[in-house]
Parts: structure tokens; C-alpha cells; sequence
């Protein structure tokens, strides 16, 4: 007889809520060994016992093949007296109130799925909807916990026998996997016409739809948690038509590649890249654009792209069909920052005049879930919009706390949080609280959360601007609660500090960003901050001006005037540059009425605003589509030249603190303006300019507070130069600076920071 031993291991990392168990306890069986296997508090604990080199084989397999989603981070493996067991078991985990969540965010077709999808022998050859227990839509199929299939969108269909034997069977790959279905008892695809008309069924209407798409059609697609708008993005024509029927002009389309060859062929891939590319969250990635062979239309005056890859059964299919089709355009089926519609009749009554035809299926997509936008900086990922494949997962912060507290996030680009525990838990991106779409996904989100979390909270955490709202329905949701009003920035600061897991001390916040609302009662967004999780002190800021009228928001070229007016007067009219020459002077004489009288204008310290008034002044956009258009463009002009350096500039200090002015800048740049230097050129100063500006604050800040850590959050700092050469200057200058990798550092990121400070104004 052989030795037989026992040894418990504790597995680390992310392992829980992945389908661990069921991977340990086939391993386990498959070899034979005996003991048990549960989730802890501290992560996932096996007994084993059996013979020594078989153990080791079960590490072995543990380490090489973990369910695709788990990231093992540690396994302490200690040898333990032997027990004699007869058989392997899952324990049922204890309800500890440090369990994680156990819905996993959607996952995207895994490689063995693939298999089965394109081998003729398999039963599921083929099938639109084919999953398993690592893959398939998971978080936006939920309806409440515990996960199991009648609490999914699934349960109107009963599974075959055949399903049903996988279903039950611990050592097949869909035992326990939620969604699992095949042709006889799965949902049905169909292709429709936009008069709802149906035109083909299952594997036909994927063929038909790939026809189409290649005819220049533009298609619905139902995907996992919403709408695509999709067309084939070398057809110039079609992209065309799809940016005049939605109205929507400016803001770059994502685009799904066949695969990563194709993406190469347009855009530059680094290693970091093309890892995320591949990912089982498949987020959008934006990427350096190489060339400009596909229609200028896809993403104007923009020097990046966003692709993805297929992360659905029918995006595989669609491309298996279309053997010609390597890139399609899928945008969100939105209008402008709404969330993406999921709801089957919505979309029929609102995406019909905007598609052709609707490919589409009877799985019911339970709640919105947008792809998620990110990009690589610094070998790290920076989130433009964290949604599909990251959400419900909880952000860690290294405070654990007993109350729950729900915070409302921000209006724009809105994300909501609870906290259990040591972990807060944020929603996928709800978009604009503007429209009815949006608020009605809010609401329904929220309840979401509260049932698959399991929690009721206690105390509320707002926005406090009187305006807001999401501060106006959490109010309403929750009335008998404790709130909670924080201030904009401050929560963009703390949002950074605990995306970087920093335990509560003093930081210097710089907070950019396009609006907020100040104590003051004025818009904030040029703040220099000197904060922690408790409180903060606004320490400096750009000089007010006066934002004429809510309208200059989109028509940029206002904020343009009203800055050079500031700085010249009236004589900025004799300036000779194209800006000036090109103003309306009626609408500028009612521009000079409202500063002059102070009539529906607004103080405002927005360093977003800034940079949409340079970016008129050197007429590189006037009127923006989409939210940070104007800022964006004057990024994507920078051309850089070494001999340039920044403008001059100052900064006063005042009684209410340190002012920066803007006044010596813009005369810098109307100076080079009138001497001819390139837009790209005075568009690289002025960047330069900004950072050279935070730097010397922080520096000025360090020497007066004695605090080395830099904390850079707002949607400012999407702009990728200013950001590179901001930390750039910073650690050339030996500080310690934060900047975001696990939330997004504009508003989407909010709710984040929210809920820290509602942790401490408790404690
Ligand atoms: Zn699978
Ligand atoms: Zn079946
Ligand atoms: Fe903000």
C-alpha cells in the first residue's frame, strides 16, 4: 500500500464567484483523492488527501488550469495530520459576512466553447448561444441571488434532458452553468426587418445578417448587455450613414475586429494591449492608429481607435459567415449618453430608423451593460468606462466597515456604489442622468445591487449640488436614511486615493474637470486640493470667468470670447487672428450684455472649459457633439517641437489662496497666433503650459504643507500628453503621484470615492 498524506492548501486571489469549486472538485475526483473543498473568508480552502505524487499532480493542475477567470495569487500549501476521508465534497460555504458577491460579470465565449462551436460533430455546432461554466452572460441575466437558473432571465427555458444531464454532471463543463441550453430547449435568433418583419431564423439569419452587413446595411444586434449598432467599417458609405441616422458626428465609433491580425493591420499593439485585446472581459481598447485606411468617419480628427474583439457566440458566427468581413463598426444603440438599450421592444420603437434589420433573440437581457472603454498607460490599465466584464466585481479599499453605505455617483458618465465589508461594489456606466431611459436604469440598477449583494444601506452619500439627480432619487429612494453631501472634487481625489488602496493621510488633490459643484455655490473644475478620506482644503484655483449661458458648454467658441475679452477687453476684437474674424457679432454683443450685467452667466474655475476655449481660439472647433470634443481635438493636434517652451503664466495668491491666471498664456497664444507658429505647435506650449503649471503648484503646496503625495483625478486627465507629461515633470521633481487604474478618472469613478468619504464621516 502506498503512503497516503493530507495537506491544506489555501488558495488566494481572485477564486471565488468563478466556478473554482466545481474545477476542484472534478481535479479531486478525477485522481481519486479524498477531502473537501469551501470558499473562506480569506479565499478557497481544500483538504486533500491520497498518495504524495498525485497531490502534487493536483497542484500542479491547479496552477496550470484554473478556471479561466480565477487569478491566482498565492497557494500556501501546509502538510496536515490525515484523516482518513472517504470521498471528495464541496462544503457549503458559511454565510460570512466577508463572502464576496457571487455574480460574476459577463464572460466572453471561452476557447473550448469555440471548439464546440465550429466542429460539425458537436451538438452545438454552430449555436448562437453555446456557454459554459466559464463563459456566457452571467452579470446582466441576473435577476436576484442566489445564482441559480430560475433567478436568470433563463427561466423560460427549460432545459432538454440532454442540457440537463450536463447540467447535473460534476465532471462536465456545464455542470452548474446557469445559462447552459443547445437548439432544442435554447432561445431562438432572428433576423427581422426594421417593419419587424421576420426575415430569417437561427443559423440562417446569422448568414443572412453577415450578407447584409456586407450589402452596407447597418444591423440591431442584441448582445449581452445591450443594442450594437453594426456596420462594415470598410464601407465608407455605410459608416456615413450610420453617423448622419443616429446624429451623431463626432464621437468615435468602437470597432470589433476579426481578430488581432486585423487590428494590426490598422493600429499599434503592445504586448499589455493585445493581452486585454484577449481577455475574457474583451473591453474596448484604444489603440494608436497606424494608418488612415479605414473612412476617415469612424473616429474624425482622432488619432487612436477603439477595437474589441468577438465576445459573443453570434459576433463569431457573424464573422464566420461573412468570410470578407474582418471590421465591424458596434456602437452602443444609444442616443447621444444614454444607456445602451436592451429591452427588445425599446429598441424596435427607438433603433428602427437608424437600422436596416434586427438580429435578435427571446434571451432577455435583464439589465444595460455598456462595453467597457479602456486604454494601456504605463503597462496599466486606465479606464475610460468600467462596465461589461468588470462589473459587479468589487474594488478592495483597505478599510473594512460594517454599515453599508450607497453613494449616488455624478450625473455625467453616472456610476453608483455600495460598500460591504472591505469592498465597494460600483455599477456598470448608467451614462447621463438626463432622460428617462436613463433614470428608469438607475432605479432598476440600484434595486439590482441591493438584491444580489444582499444588503439594505444605512447611510446615503450625494453630490452636493442642489441640481443633481441622482442625489434627488437617492433621496427618494432610500427618504429615511442618513445623507451624506459631498463635494465634487474632493470625491475625484479620494476616488484616486482609493483606487490606489491608500490608507487615510493628507494628499495634494489636482482635480481637472469640466464642472462640479463648489462650496461656493460656484462651478469648480481647476482645483488644487490638500485633502484626505475626512475633509479638504481648496488651496488654489484657476481665476473665475464668467461662462455665458449654459449653451457655451457646446458652442465652445463663447468661452473663447469671453476669456479673450477678460484678458484684452474689447480690444480683442482688433486681434488679428481667424477666431476673431470669424464671431458673430450680434450673438458677441449679447455675449458682452450677459458678462457686462452679470445675466444668466456662471463663475466658473473649470480647467475643462480652458482648454474648449483655447481650442476655439485657435479654431480647431467651435461647436462640439459629444462631451470633451473641443479638448480632445486640441490633444490630438499637439505637435511636439523641443525648442518650444511652455508659456509664461502666474500665480497670485489671494485671501481665498493661490489663483492661477490664464492671462499671460492666452497672450502667448494670440502672439503665436499672429506670428504664424503651427496650431500644433501653440496647441503642444499651451499642454505644457498646464502641466508646468501643476507642477509648480504642487511644488509651492509640498514646500508650504510639507506632503510629497500627488493625487491627479477628473476628466482632464484623460488627455493622455497632459497626463504623460505631468507625471513626467512631478516625478522629475521626486513626488509620490496616484493616478487611477482600477475606477474611471472622470465621473464614472466618483461614486468611488464617494462612498470612502461617507466610511470616514462616520467613523
Ligand atoms: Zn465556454
Ligand atoms: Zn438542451
Ligand atoms: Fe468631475
Amino acid at each position: 500500500m502506498k503512503l497516503e498524506e493530507r495537506y491544506r492548501i489555501l488558495v488566494k486571489g481572485k477564486v471565488q464567484g468563478v466556478g473554482f469549486r466545481p474545477t476542484i472538485y472534478r481535479y479531486a475526483k478525477n485522481l481519486g483523492l479524498k477531502g473537501y473543498v469551501c470558499n473562506t473568508g480569506s479565499g478557497v480552502l481544500i483538504e486533500i488527501e491520497g498518495e504524495k505524487n498525485k497531490i502534487e499532480y493536483f497542484i500542479e493542475r491547479i496552477r496550470k488550469s484554473p478556471p479561466s477567470k480565477a487569478e491566482i495569487k498565492e497557494i500556501d500549501i501546509r502538510k496536515i495530520d490525515i484523516k482518513n476521508e472517504k470521498d471528495f465534497f464541496i462544503l457549503k460555504s458559511k454565510k460570512e459576512e466577508t463572502r464576496e458577491v457571487e455574480i460574476s460579470p459577463d464572460i466572453a465565449t471561452c476557447e473550448k466553447c469555440l471548439r464546440e462551436l465550429f466542429n460539425q460533430k458537436n451538438r452545438r455546432y454552430l449555436f448562437p448561444f453555446i456557454n459554459c461554466t466559464d463563459c456566457g452572460p452571467r452579470f446582466t441575466i441576473v435577476k436576484k441571488v442566489p445564482y441559480d437558473r430560475k433567478n436568470t432571465t433563463m427561466d423560460e427555458f427549460i432545459m432538454c434532458d440532454t442540457c440537463q444531464k450536463e447540467y447535473k454532471d460534476v465532471y462536465s463543463r456545464r455542470f452548474h452553468a446557469q445559462p447552459n441550453c443547445c437548439f432544442t430547449c435554447g432561445p431562438t435568433l432572428k433576423l427581422f426587418d426594421n417593419k419587424g418583419k421576420e426575415v430569417a431564423e437561427n443559423v440562417d439569419a446569422i448568414k443572412k445578417g453577415s450578407e447584409l452587413i456586407k450589402m452596407g446595411k447597418i444591423l440591431g444586434i442584441k448582445g449581452i448587455g445591450g443594442y450594437h449598432l453594426a456596420c462594415d467599417a470598410e464601407n465608407e458609405k455605410a459608416v456615413k450613414f450610420l453617423r448622419e441616422r443616429k446624429k451623431r458626428y463626432g464621437k468615435p465609433f468602437a470597432l470589433m475586429a476579426r481578430n488581432l491580425k486585423v487590428i494590426e493591420k490598422f493600429c499599434y499593439i503592445n504586448n499589455f494591449e493585445k493581452k486585454l485585446l484577449k481577455s475574457w472581459q474583451t473591453p474596448i481598447v484604444l489603440l494608436k492608429k497606424k494608418n488612415e485606411i479605414l473612412p476617415y468617419e469612424i473616429a474624425p480628427e482622432n488619432n487612436y481607435l477603439g477595437f474589441f474583439l468577438p465576445y459573443t457566440p453570434v459576433h463569431h458566427l457573424l464573422f464566420h459567415f461573412g468570410k470578407n468581413l474582418n471590421v465591424l463598426v458596434m456602437t452602443s444603440g444609444n442616443f447621444s449618453e444614454e444607456p445602451i438599450i436592451y429591452e427588445d421592444e425599446i429598441a424596435f420603437k427607438r433603433l428602427s430608423g437608424i437600422c436596416d434589420f434586427f438580429l435578435t433573440h427571446n434571451r432577455k437581457i435583464y439589465i444595460n451593460c455598456d462595453d467597457s472603454v479602456l486604454r494601456i498607460f504605463n503597462k496599466k490599465i486606465y479606464f475610460i468606462r468600467r462596465s461589461r466584464g468588470f462589473v459587479p466585481s468589487p474594488v478592495e479599499i483597505p478599510y473594512t466597515y460594517n454599515k453599508i453605505i450607497f453613494s449616488a455617483g455624478s450625473d455625467m458618465k453616472n456610476t453608483f456604489s455600495f460598500t460591504k465589508s472591505k469592498n465597494v461594489y460600483l455599477s456598470q456606466h448608467i451614462g447621463d442622468l438626463e432622460t428617462e431611459l436613463s433614470i428608469e436604469s438607475y432605479k432598476k440598477s440600484i434595486n439590482l445591487f441591493k438584491n444580489i449583494l444582499e444588503v439594505e444601506p444605512e447611510i446615503i452619500v450625494c453630490d452636493m449640488h442642489p441640481g443633481y439627480f441622482s442625489s434627488k432619487i437617492a433621496e427618494e429612494i432610500f427618504p429615511d436614511r442618513e445623507k451624506i453631501y459631498v463635494q465634487h472634487h474632493h470625491s475625484h481625489i479620494t476616488s484616486c486615493m482609493a483606487d490606489n488602496f491608500l490608507k487615510n493621510e493628507k494628499v495634494i488633490g489636482v482635480a481637472f474637470d469640466g464642472t462640479g459643484y463648489g462650496l461656493d455655490g460656484k462651478i469648480w473644475g481647476g482645483e488644487f486640493l490638500i485633502c484626505d478620506y475626512e475633509n479638504f482644503e481648496r488651496i488654489g484655483h484657476l481665476r473665475y470667468f464668467p461662462l455665458p449661458g449654459e449653451i457655451s458648454i457646446k458652442e465652445v467658441w463663447r468661452i473663447g470670447t469671453v476669456y479673450l475679452y477678460m484678458v484684452f477687453g474689447e480690444d480683442f476684437l482688433n486681434l488679428d487672428i481667424d477666431f476673431v474674424k470669424k464671431i458673430d457679432m450680434k450673438k458677441w454683443g449679447i455675449i458682452k450684455k450677459m458678462v457686462d450685467n452679470n445675466i444668466n452667466t456662471f463663475l466658473n474655475s473649470s480647467f475643462g472649459r480652458f482648454f474648449d476655449a483655447v481650442s476655439s481660439i485657435l479654431s480647431i472647433r467651435e461647436k462640439i457633439d459629444y462631451e470633451g470634443q473641443a479638448a480632445i481635438e486640441l490633444e490630438m493636434k499637439i505637435e511636439k517641437n523641443k525648442n518650444l517652451k511652455p508659456y509664461e503664466y502666474k500665480i497670485n495668491k489671494e485671501k481665498t489662496g493661490y489663483i492661477i491666471e490664464p492671462e499671460m498664456i492666452l497672450k502667448g497664444i494670440t502672439d503665436d497666433l499672429k506670428k504664424g507658429l503651427k496650431t500644433g505647435e501653440i496647441s503642444y506650449r499651451f499642454h505644457i503650459t498646464v502641466s508646468e503649471i501643476i507642477k509648480d503648484m504642487c511644488k509651492i503646496l509640498r514646500e508650504e504643507r510639507d506632503i510629497n503625495k500627488v493625487a491627479l483625478s477628473g476628466g482632464v486627465f484623460q488627455n493622455m500628453f497632459l497626463l504623460n507629461d505631468t507625471l513626467k515633470k512631478l516625478k522629475k521633481e521626486k513626488f509620490d503621484v496616484l493616478i487611477h487604474n482600477k475606477v474611471p478618472v472622470n465621473d464614472g469613478g466618483i461614486s468611488l470615492g464617494q462612498a470612502v468619504i461617507g466610511i470616514f464621516k462616520k467613523n
